[in-house]
């Protein structure tokens, strides 16, 4: 189920390149997914609407009733933008100023607090009267490398469940409200045991909070990226976190609904960036070729190590060779080493895969290069979603 070669030559001659599309109807199957697994569960699901917030695509996520989960301020208002009723956004925060938190208080959005300190002004300003979440670190590693590892014992994120009695401590001096207790280990997370061991830390925890009426096990399912490449197993992640509960009831006799915030497993899977090459460069050891995109376009290859499959759409009939893809950034921005690609000849199409999470989202214009266009194809009909960037918008906000 993705976009054929036809369909994306087709869009990069309308459109040009580099282009970014997505697929609604990935999105969607991909939901549909989450939701089939935990069709027995008191689910809800909260897009982590940082891997791709275009305003169209935040649309469609909330068509399919999905809710969201933002990382800043500023997300909240893209999804209020976008459609989503407060009840449906969830501000899970992280090192910010407490007056991002009121901010988000005074929207009605949900809120994850993740510091002793910012928990603390929130009870001194609030009381009982806003029930609020707690973002705990549970001292796990999880996730595909340490630079998307969240829930370790030396990662900045949360707090960490050590520091259960500083936050109780809180909690009874303000009489706050504890409406759900947060984790989130990582991203690229395909063994399901750590959602497992995430949820026996909170078991331990959750007696301690008697008003609470969800867990909120975060993100980070496992996207295929490499054919053969397999994603998180929903049933089987479903069958053990229903396991988990059924082995331990809430001592407070409090029915807790399950709440994820699925990131890349809704989006990744539907982007892909189209791009032309510039040259081919001939070396004793190497063929590079050199695409009119760069790490200021995806910079997931050299900031994570990601694996991304390549195809030339130009020429899927040629003999195959091996090739280092680059981009045209003054800055090493390597996409592929020693990948084998159809021959691929200037001019050619090549389309990168699993561009839709963290792909246009953290690009940048350095080098003063143009961010791409977003096109989205819904319904059979392609969209443009967002304008090419024009030489204009370099000087935007600068002084002249
Ligand atoms: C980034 C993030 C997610 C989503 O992670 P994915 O790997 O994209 O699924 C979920 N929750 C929080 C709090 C996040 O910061």
């Amino acid at each position: 189920m993705s976009l054929s070669h036809q369909q994306l030559n087709t869009l990069a001659t309308e459109f040009g390149t580099p282009l970014y599309v997505y697929d609604a109807a990935h999105i969607t199957a991909q939901y549909q997914k989450l939701t089939n697994a935990f069709a027995k569960t008191d689910t809800k699901f909260f897009y982590a609407c940082k891997a791709l917030t275009n305003i169209n695509i935040l649309k469609h996520i909330n068509s399919i009733g999905c809710n969201v989960d933002c990382s800043s301020i500023n997300e909240v208002k893209l999804a209020f933008f976008a459609g989503f009723e407060a009840k449906n956004i969830l501000y899970t925060s992280n090192g910010i100023h407490f007056s991002e938190i009121e901010e988000a208080q005074s929207l009605g959005v949900h809120i994850n607090i993740d510091s002793l300190s910012n928990l603390e002004k929130f009870g001194q300003k609030f009381g009982h009267s806003y029930p609020v979440g707690i973002r705990l670190r549970p001292n796990i590693m999880g996730g595909g490398n340490l630079k998307v590892s969240t829930g370790h014992d030396k990662s900045k994120f949360g707090i960490p469940v050590d520091q259960l009695d500083k936050i109780l401590a809180l909690v009874s001096q303000y009489n706050l409200h504890i409406q759900n207790l947060h984790i989130h280990t990582g991203s690229d997370i395909k063994d399901v045991d750590i959602f497992v061991k995430g949820i026996e830390v909170l078991f331990d925890i959750i007696p301690f909070f008697k008003e609470l009426e969800s867990i909120d096990l975060g993100g980070g399912f496992k996207v295929p990226y490499k054919d053969g490449d397999t994603e998180t197993d929903m049933p089987l992640l479903a069958q053990k976190v229903n396991e988990a509960f059924s082995n331990h009831p809430n001592p407070n006799g409090k029915h807790l609904q399950v709440w994820f915030e699925p990131g890349k497993f809704l989006v990744s899977g539907a982007g892909y960036l189209i791009t032309e090459v510039n040259v081919i460069k001939e070396n004793a050891t190497t063929t590079f070729v050199g695409i009119n995109s760069g790490l200021n376009h995806l910079i997931r290859p050299m900031f994570y190590d990601a694996y991304h499959k390549i195809e030339n759409i130009s020429n899927p009939a040629g003999s195959a060779k091996k090739y280092a893809v680059t981009g045209y950034i003054c800055e090493t921005d390597t996409f592929a080493w020693d990948r084998k690609l159809h021959e691929v000849r200037e001019g050619d199409l090549l389309v990168f895969y699993n561009a839709g999470a963290y792909g246009f989202e953290m690009s940048s214009n350095f080098n003063s290069r143009l961010k791409p266009a977003e096109v989205l194809v819904k319904d059979g009909k392609a969209q443009l979603i967002r304008r090419r960037d024009e030489f204009e918008d370099l000087l935007k906000n600068q002084v002249l």
